[in-house]
């Protein structure tokens, strides 16, 4: 391989594996890894604590357009034990934004133009060096267009929703399996359906199934594509 510093954009459903991916492959090749979903939920988790959101998922996008720029939210990665930590105006915010709560009201918020070209800014900036393994829904399509590797991951709901339920009560989170079904289902829905950037896969991406891989083998599907895009 040479050392030609790759920008990497990885989109999909949720919880199809991408975060897992996109933070080993960004560990391999010493790039930097963001995980976008991780902003829309931190703008999510600020919106239910300011009463900007209600219960039915309505936003109050008159209050959130006034202070979506004093929104900072940033990321620390520890190199010993490889996690990666989300912050929301200098609180650790990770496993806040990872509740059920929260992934219930993140598409709400994240279908709202102003919110989104403000994430993008940002992540652009994330990305202008190079060297860099982004995971999302809109990175190959809007954020990086020109990354030199497209990658879209998917896997059949269900195998997602077992995914997302293990996860969930391994942490003790006390849902159901068919609660986590709906919000995937819900996800995927408006995830595709909304006017602003929806999730689509760009047509110069590479499709990654893994309904029926294991990790090892997904992995290795993904590192021939990197050592392909840097010869190419
Ligand atoms: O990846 P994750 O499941 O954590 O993303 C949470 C939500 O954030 C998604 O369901 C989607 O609504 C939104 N999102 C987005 N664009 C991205 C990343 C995430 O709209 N680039």
């Amino acid at each position: 391989m040479n050392d030609k510093k790759l920008t990497i954009a990885i989109d999909g459903f949720s919880s199809c594996g991408k975060s897992t991916v996109a933070k080993e492959l960004a560990r391999k090749l010493g790039y930097v890894y963001v995980d976008t979903g991780a902003m829309y939920r931190a703008v999510t988790l600020y919106c239910m604590r300011n009463s900007l959101i209600s219960d039915d998922g309505t936003v109050n996008t008159d209050n959130l357009k006034k202070v979506i720029g004093d929104i900072n939210i940033t990321f620390t990665y520890n190199k010993s034990t490889g996690a990666n930590t989300t912050w929301l105006n200098g609180e650790q915010v990770e496993d806040e934004i990872r509740r059920i709560e929260v992934s219930n009201k993140v598409s709400y918020v994240s279908r709202i133009d102003f919110v989104r070209t403000q994430m993008v800014k940002l992540q652009q900036d994330m990305g202008k060096q190079g060297g860099i393994v982004m995971d999302g829904r809109d990175i190959g399509t809007v954020v990086f267009p020109n990354a030199d590797l497209k990658i879209f991951m998917t896997a059949s709901p269900e195998v997602r929703a077992q995914r997302r339920f293990d996860e969930l009560t391994a942490k003790g989170e006390k849902v159901t399996m068919e609660e986590v079904l709906e919000n995937v289902n819900q996800r995927d829905y408006i995830d595709q359906h909304r006017d602003v950037s929806p999730l689509r896969q760009a047509d110069d991406a590479h499709v990654v199934d893994n309904s029926h891989m294991t990790r090892d083998e997904q992995f290795a599907v993904i590192l021939q594509l990197v050592e392909n895009a840097k010869k190419g």
